[in-house]
């Protein structure tokens, strides 16, 4: 791709070759993999390769290890001005080379432009924020004479960072999901490994380099590129690691927590968002809400709406809507502006979305709209009368279906709504404020949203799941506190006035 041949980008890739060939930064040099083996980076559009990425094995992922463990007395010592300074210069430099990231995210993800545009600059702000919250690690002061045996003490309770973060991330939000653990990580004085996605991992390598740029010390940041079947077990287990902060699916998340062994652990996983649309709702906002839920980035969001649950009685008025609103919902090439449903990641990500329409169809659901693939696009997809017998009813769908349960009525919403393993995302439409507030706390997700479709960008709204959903929250200030540890100093006084 052109943008990759500015001389900024020069020490990210290895010279000679047809197809650029990516490296991994460890310990601030720009290295290639121990075996010299590599993968194709595809771009979801036409299936062409973009570029080559190393793949780490064993002996790379151990040599990241060492250098974030080793680096991490130097970031704490790192001032809080000097990492809020570098932290806005990588965010100044994310707002400069902003077209090289959105180009590259659109070619390795298939996320179309206008979409792909909104997470760079999430990411870029969520940079200033973390700048800002460098300044803002604090602690407490407690008195002892709350308590008769402690009159005699004070305590000093201070935030400290953890030592190693390691940050691995998924591949529908590569850059911002990855920088919401790592601007956060740099600013409580933490030093950090990022494994991203190796679907689309080449906007973090880039990232790297902005980090370096910024002036951020050897080996606090550190990024790898492999399977993480290859090399997550021996990160994910090394005793050089404090925190784990994950997010992608449940299943890994699930593999993350039995073998991690004695870690902090954020995990940020599966969902199965519904949408429960009540008779008394402004209808139109509710249409409007539940297709961007559904459809934005075709679906593969863990936020995106999956189960929409309509009160029977407005049901055939809200589908008549949603027939009508759907139409604008373009597909196409993700590069394209007017383009709003792009393809899907990969060949499994088409299958299982097949999977699951096809099911509801075997088992009575019907088909409104769509139900088709060209390629790896899945055209976006109405399905009505689809019940709990269904597995579109209960596995996540990631792709662009909207799952119509017609029921009976509120109490039958929450009830289905709440039967789900996943506790992500909730939403739900009515203008009645005693059911809004109920839902509201009744809902077993970590947010519900009321009179809008789940939407969480910067982080400005604590964010996370319950149930198989995740454990953790993140967002400024809560990831902040996920990642540091409490210190408690107790100073008994000798002297009584
Ligand atoms: P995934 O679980 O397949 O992969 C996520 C990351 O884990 C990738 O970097 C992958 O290489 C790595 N990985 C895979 N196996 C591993 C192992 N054994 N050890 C260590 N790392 C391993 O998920 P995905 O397909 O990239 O992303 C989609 C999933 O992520 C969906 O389930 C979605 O709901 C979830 N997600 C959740 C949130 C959230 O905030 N809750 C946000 C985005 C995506």
């Amino acid at each position: 791709m052109a943008v990759w041949s500015k001389s900024f980008w020069r020490p990210v890739i290895k010279k000679g070759g047809k197809i650029p060939v990516f490296n991994m930064f460890i310990n601030g040099e720009w290295v290639g993999s121990a075996s010299s083996e590599t993968f194709d980076v595809l771009n979801p559009h036409d299936q062409s390769v973009i570029a080559k990425v190393q793949k780490a094995g064993v002996y790379d992922a151990r040599k990241a290890l060492d250098a974030a463990y080793k680096a991490r007395g130097s970031v704490k010592n790192l001032r809080a001005v000097k990492r809020a300074e570098i932290l806005e210069k990588a965010a100044d430099l994310l707002e400069k080379y902003k077209r090289d990231f959105v180009d590259t995210i659109v070619a390795e993800s298939g996320k179309p432009i206008c979409v792909t545009e909104g997470e760079v600059n999430a990411a870029k702000e969520r940079l200033y924020y973390a700048s800002e919250e460098c300044k803002d690690l604090y602690g407490e002061e407690i008195t002892g004479d709350l308590s008769p045996h402690k009159f005699d003490k004070f305590a000093m309770v201070i935030r400290q960072p953890l030592g190693v973060v390691l940050a691995i991330s998924p591949f529908n939000y590569p850059l911002h999901i990855a920088v919401c653990k790592i601007a956060p990580a740099i600013a409580a004085g933490n030093s950090v490994i990022c494994k991203p996605s190796s679907q689309d991992p080449i906007c973090m390598i880039m990232f790297a380099r902005i980090l370096e740029a910024a002036g951020l010390p050897k080996g606090v940041f550190n990024l790898i590129t492999g399977t993480g079947s290859d090399i997550g077990d021996v990160m994910i287990n090394s005793e050089k690691v404090n925190m784990i902060s994950f997010t992608g699916s449940t299943a890994v998340g699930q593999h993350i927590a039995k073998i991690c062994g004695m870690k902090k652990l954020h995990l940020e996983l599966g969902g199965k968002a519904p949408a429960i649309v009540l008779s008394d709702c402004d209808l139109d906002l509710a249409v409007k809400e539940v297709l961007k839920g559904a459809l934005t980035f075709s679906g593969q969001r863990c936020d995106a709406i999956s189960r929409v649950l309509v009160e029977e009685k407005i049901a055939d008025k809200f589908v008549k809507k949603i027939m009508k609103e759907i139409k604008k919902w373009k597909v196409g090439n993700p590069k394209d502006r007017k383009t709003l449903v792009g393809p899907l990641i990969n060949e499994k990500a088409v299958q299982k979305v097949e999977l699951l329409v096809n099911d509801a169809l075997e088992k009575g659901a019907k088909l409104l709209h769509g139900g088709k693939r060209k390629g790896l696009y899945f055209m976006p997809t109405v399905l009505d009368y689809v019940t709990t017998k269904m597995r579109i009813a209960w596995e996540e769908t990631f792709g662009p279906v909207v799952t119509i349960i017609r029921v009976r009525n509120y109490e039958e919403a929450i009830r289905i709504a709440n039967e789900s393993e996943y506790g992500l995302d909730a939403c739900i439409f009515t203008k009645d404020i005693d059911k809004a507030l109920d839902a509201g706390l009744r809902l077993e997700d970590g947010t519900v949203s009321i009179n809008a479709s789940p939407s969480h960008g910067l982080g400005l709204f604590p964010f996370g799941g319950d149930k198989a959903s995740g454990i953790g929250r993140e967002g400024i200030r809560h990831s902040l506190m996920e990642m540091t540890k409490v210190h408690t100093i107790i100073f008994k006084k000798n002297y009584e006035p």
